[in-house]
């Protein structure tokens, strides 16, 4: 299948030379923590998503215990299009039976992920999550090694993920300069929670491209609501919850307005959004395309911007940190 032409907008990721879809694929749904899903809907999600203009794919093995890995592989194998027309993220150091940051462990990790993918290459690999490791040993030994998958050809860059935001200044700070790649920052540059803003000029200044992921909050900025394990405080859920309910009344969708909030800002690379069906990637891609052409619908989101004011940047405990 051949990707047709689109009208997603592509964006430079940083330095790489890659240019990525403005919506990204988050396949955390494949591994069915949001719900179950089917291999056919999984598969038929990919092939909406490529059809439309996605071109990039981000993955974990800790997403189901690897199912999403193994998900997003078959659905990537039945596009039969050349490796070079789809990026693919996965990460490594966060894994269902725990965290292992270790060079033995990362190294060993992307030859698995890579069968899962049914990939010779991804394009990116993050380390998962730090904030739940030493920092120091992602600085010291998960990048060198990381460094070294790439001289092997396993894989064309490197980043880290999380959720605090100083872990990614911590790091930047103590590696050679172009050893990190890509930064991954998760539910903070949604409607609710907007702190990111504050640190894109620095990681511009460091040469690091930004992926924004989860704009709709892991679900709080949808109708159906969070799952059952969202980290988030009853207060938090409560307010968000009022904003969904308030689009619905006015025949909005929370879902867009959200979407197309995170997209707003061109610093940012790709802003990866968590699908699992055909409905959802038309939807997005939908929101994505109507952004550029029309704008923002001011009027509502100053509406929700109100609604969610109480809780604005309210986040959660995250890694061996305090609370
Ligand atoms: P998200 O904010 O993208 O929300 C996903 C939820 O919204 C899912 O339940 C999905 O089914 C639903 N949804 C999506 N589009 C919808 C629509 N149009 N209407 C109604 N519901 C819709 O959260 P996420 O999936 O956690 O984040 C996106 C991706 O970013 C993940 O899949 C993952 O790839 C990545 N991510 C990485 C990290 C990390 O590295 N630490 C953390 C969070 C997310």
């Amino acid at each position: 299948m051949a990707a047709p032409p689109s009208n997603l907008e592509l964006r430079p990721l940083g330095n790489t030379g890659l240019k990525v879809s403005s919506v990204g694929f988050g396949a955390s749904p494949l591994g069915s923590v949001f719900g179950p899903v089917s291999e056919d809907e999984a598969i038929a999600s990919v092939r909406e998503a490529f059809r439309r203009g996605i071109n990039f794919f981000d993955t974990s093995p800790y997403y189901g215990g690897t199912l999403s890995e193994k998900m997003l592989g078959k659905g990537l194998k039945a596009l039969g299009v050349p490796r070079n027309e789809y990026i693919v993220s996965t990460k490594c150091g966060r894994y269902i039976e725990g965290f292992d940051f270790s060079a033995e462990r990362v190294t060993k990790s992307i030859d698995e992920s890579l069968e899962r993918l049914q990939l010779d290459y991804v394009d990116i690999l993050q380390c998962h999550d730090i904030e739940f490791g030493s920092l120091d040993q992602i600085v010291n030994e998960t990048i060198p090694a990381l460094q070294k998958l790439k001289e092997a050809g396993k894989i064309r860059f490197i980043g880290i993920t999380g959720l605090p935001l100083e872990i990614f200044t911590y790091v930047l700070d103590r590696v050679p300069r172009g050893a990190v790649d890509v930064v991954l920052s998760y539910c903070h540059y949604s409607i609710n929670d907007s702190t990111l803003e504050d640190l894109l000029p620095y990681l511009k200044s460091k040469g690091v491209a930004v992926i924004s992921a989860s704009p709709l909050a892991m679900g709080l900025l949808t109708e159906n609501g969070p799952p059952e394990w969202h980290p988030a405080s009853p207060e938090l859920k409560s307010a968000c919850r009022a904003a969904a309910t308030y689009c619905k009344e006015k025949g909005k969708s929370i879902t867009k307005l959200a979407l197309q909030y995170s997209l707003s800002n061109k610093d940012i690379s790709t802003v990866l959004v968590g699908m699992n069906s055909v409905a959802q990637v038309e939807e997005n891609v939908g929101a994505a395309i109507e952004l550029s052409t029309f704008g923002k619908d001011q009027q509502t989101l100053a509406k929700i911007e109100a609604i969610l004011s109480p809780v604005k940047n309210q986040t959660w405990p995250s890694g061996t940190q305090k609370s």
